[in-house]
């Protein structure tokens, strides 16, 4: 009796695990619209839904910023080659289409030497470069403006933490500074910090305006993308196999080469189902200042920040003078579920509080609009990028863990030189082919970072 009670829990437990394990096919209804503040003030025109099978030199999975940069630098490179971005809903219905308009420049500092520190935040700054040239080139204005950006610090007990890290970081001849509480009022208005790091190298952006911008450079590569046309899956080979389901209709892809770009997503593929987690966090943005208003924050520097809480808060004043407001607030859900089950009024509330805590001066302003978003998250906050697979042929560059608007469009040029053999710099990396560590399994994952979460959220309030 005992045994057959243990036999059978063993087989339920078992079924579970490969149930779990298995690579269900992707779910495109559980993925949502891009309804952010950014999609409704910029619209992009759809492109057709695949219509037939092919053979392609190297398939894109995602229409974010690391499929479409992806997309350009490799056509670029190889211009015979044809190469296709497949997009399970529209460009930019990821992260790319909804964050909160911070361009960050890398800072890895635990995870390198003074010297590679250096090396890849130079590297990070040129690619801001890059953006903004190639929008001048191509004359589409994404509000892009590199004013810098400051991370402020919530917390006295930390200002010295902040201090010896501006000291260690301008060893490595990277131009941050420390600013009291009194400089950080003056260039940002709110009292509510400590002091600030301050790095000249960053600024802010609109993030539709930059999906434009980078889905019209891999177009003009000769790059075709295929909208509404998700990857339901795909096996690994010499020559890889894609499933593309659209119109209800299955098609063929063969391909030399794939580039999986489908961040917090990806787990859906059957691939880092264990190490990255999809992460619900949400972003608000006001109605337009008054002039009064606008006076009365004294947010002269109009520079971008977050701060340093656990669940930190980013902030950016757009160029018609509304704010762009988010975190607090993360949510997960049961098998990395897609599909948002919070209740956006409630994040809203609990936002535009906080909003007030940091201008007082802002008391009765409204949002027009709030908007839930995917982060891909890994257990050590950390991205990852390389290639795998037996014939070396699946790249990857992916989980920016909220960080990742102008990092995402640099390793689509990092992976261009992976694939063409060449050296980058960013292989210097710690972060290059970084083994991300797992994630338990359900139910401890859904269990674990709900009890983590509620912990963070009572920790940044005490
Ligand atoms: C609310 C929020 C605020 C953020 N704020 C900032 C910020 O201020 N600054 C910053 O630097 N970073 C920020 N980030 C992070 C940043 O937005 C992302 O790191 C970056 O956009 C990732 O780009 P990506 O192309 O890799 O992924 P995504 O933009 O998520 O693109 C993945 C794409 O793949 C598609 N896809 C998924 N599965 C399939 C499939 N099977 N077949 C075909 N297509 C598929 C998706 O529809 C999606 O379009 C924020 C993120 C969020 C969610």
């Amino acid at each position: 009796m005992k045994n057959n009670f243990l036999f059978s829990i063993t087989a339920l437990v078992s079924l579970y695990m490969v149930l779990l394990m298995s690579c269900e096919k992707v779910k495109v209804e559980k993925m949502s619209i891009n309804d952010s503040y950014w999609a409704k003030t910029e619209t992009i025109s759809v492109n057709p839904s695949l219509d037939t099978d092919l053979k392609v030199d190297i398939a894109i999975i995602g229409g974010g910023y690391t499929g479409l940069s992806s997309a350009y630098h490799l056509a670029k490179k190889n211009p015979e080659m044809k190469i296709v971005v497949f997009e399970a809903k529209t460009t930019g219905a990821g992260a790319s289409g909804r964050h909160g308009g911070m361009v960050l420049p890398s800072l890895l500092d635990e995870y390198t030497d003074e010297e590679t520190l250096k090396w890849t935040y130079d590297l990070s700054v040129n690619n801001m470069k890059f953006i903004d040239s190639l929008s001048k080139a191509l004359n589409i204005n994404c509000d892009l403006v590199l004013n810098g950006y400051c991370e402020t610090i919530f917390r006295e007990e930390d200002v010295s933490e902040y201090e010896d890290y501006v000291k260690e970081a301008n060893a490595a001849d990277i131009p941050l500074e420390f600013w009291d509480k009194a400089r950080t009022k003056q260039e940002l208005g709110t009292d509510l910090y400590y002091g600030a790091m301050y790095d000249p190298n960053g600024g802010s952006v609109h993030a539709m305006k930059l999906i434009k911008l980078m889905k019209t450079a891999a177009e003009n590569q000769g790059v075709i993308i295929y909208e509404n046309s998700p990857v339901v899956s795909f096996e690994e080979g010499k020559i890889i196999n894609l499933t593309v389901e659209s119109n209800e209709t299955e098609y063929l892809i063969e391909a030399n080469s794939i580039v999986v770009a489908t961040n917090a997503y990806t787990s859906k593929l059957g691939i880092f189902k264990n190490q990255i987690m999809p992460v619900h966090t949400q972003t608000a943005v006001t109605e337009v200042l008054t002039a009064e208003q606008l006076e009365a924050i004294k947010w002269e520097s109009r520079m971008p920040f977050y701060d340093s809480r656990i669940m930190l808060f980013h902030l950016v004043l757009t160029p018609d003078n509304r704010i762009v407001i988010g975190g607090g607030n993360v949510d997960t859900y049961w098998n990395n579920g897609l599909e948002y089950k919070g209740n956006l009024s409630r994040v809203a509330d609990m936002m535009l509080q906080e909003l007030i805590i940091m201008f007082p001066e802002l008391k009765g302003i409204k949002f027009e609009h709030i908007w839930n978003g995917i982060l891909g998250t890994t257990y050590d906050e950390v991205e990852t990028i390389g290639v795998m697979g037996e014939n070396k042929n699946i790249f990857y560059g992916l989980a920016y863990n909220g960080h990742g608007v102008n990092q995402s469009i640099m390793f689509g040029d990092v992976i261009a030189h992976l694939h063409a053999g060449e050296y980058h710099g960013w292989e210097d990396s710690e972060l290059y082919g970084y083994e991300l560590s797992k994630i338990p399994v359900e139910p401890f994952k859904y269990v674990g970072t709900n009890i983590f979460f509620k912990y963070w959220k009572w920790k940044d309030r005490h």
